[in-house]
């Protein structure tokens, strides 16, 4: 073997290597990448003075572009992710103006739509929960139940609720009808005798101890009567 020869040799290994080389990115950035079922991004040329879409800085020589569904996503080649799919899909949806929910993509628009009304369910049988509960509890049936029925069933445990028959509150189960409501605050009552304010359930004064007419009933009377 000659020096020709021996040089011609290592000028072609030379050259299969710096043709390697440059190959070497271009794996890294695949020509299409499958972004759905319909849709692929392409590769193509990108402009030194094009902005990186994940730095933010010009791309210069080190640019890779892709072009899908009429947007151009450009960025630093070694910025490619691995799943370069994912992270195109990413980048197209930060493109996309705000509330375009039925834009190109009937997937991602049927999808916000879901969250949409599962979120309108959730706050619709939160609401109806309490007032399922609420009234069930002023009607003398179980609340828990009722609550959970609520939450789940939203007006149809409701609607439900107002056709059962009103039931006698019986004390374990809900609360003493005469608790059920507010404590009411009412006036004094003045003693026909000595002017003494007394309170109006009071049936003896407590100025003079002389016999009076109780105007109320006592709150404590009402819970302690067996009628209740
Ligand atoms: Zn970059
Ligand atoms: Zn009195």
């Amino acid at each position: 073997m000659n020096s020709r020869t021996l040089i011609l040799l290592l000028l072609g290994i030379l050259g299969v290597l710096t043709g390697l080389a440059r190959q070497q990115p271009a794996a890294h950035a695949p020509e299409t990448v499958p972004l759905g079922p319909h849709t692929a991004a392409t590769r193509t040329e990108s402009r030194p003075e094009e902005i990186c879409a994940v730095c933010r800085q010009p791309v210069g020589s080190e640019g890779v572009a892709y072009e899908a569904e009429g947007h151009r996503i450009v960025l630093h080649r070694h910025e490619l992710a691995s799943d370069s799919a994912a992270q195109l899909r990413g980048l197209i949806r930060q493109l996309r103006p705000r509330g375009a929910f039925l834009g190109t993509s009937a997937e991602y628009g049927s999808l916000s739509w879901v969250w949409f009304f599962t979120g309108l369910y959730v706050l619709a049988g939160l609401g109806f929960a309490a007032l399922c509960a609420h009234r069930a509890m002023h009607t003398g049936h179980r609340p828990v139940p009722w609550f959970f029925a609520g939450l789940f069933f939203t007006a149809f445990a409701y609607l439900l609720l107002l056709t059962r028959r009103r039931r006698t509150v019986a004390a374990p189960a809900g609360i003493p009808r005469g608790l059920g409501k507010f404590a009411t605050t009412l006036p004094s009552q003045p003693c026909p005798g000595c002017g003494a304010l007394n309170h109006p359930a009071a049936n003896r004064c407590s100025g003079c101890g002389g016999k009076l007419d109780p105007r109320v009933e006592s709150e404590a009377a009402r819970v302690l009567s067996p009628l209740n």
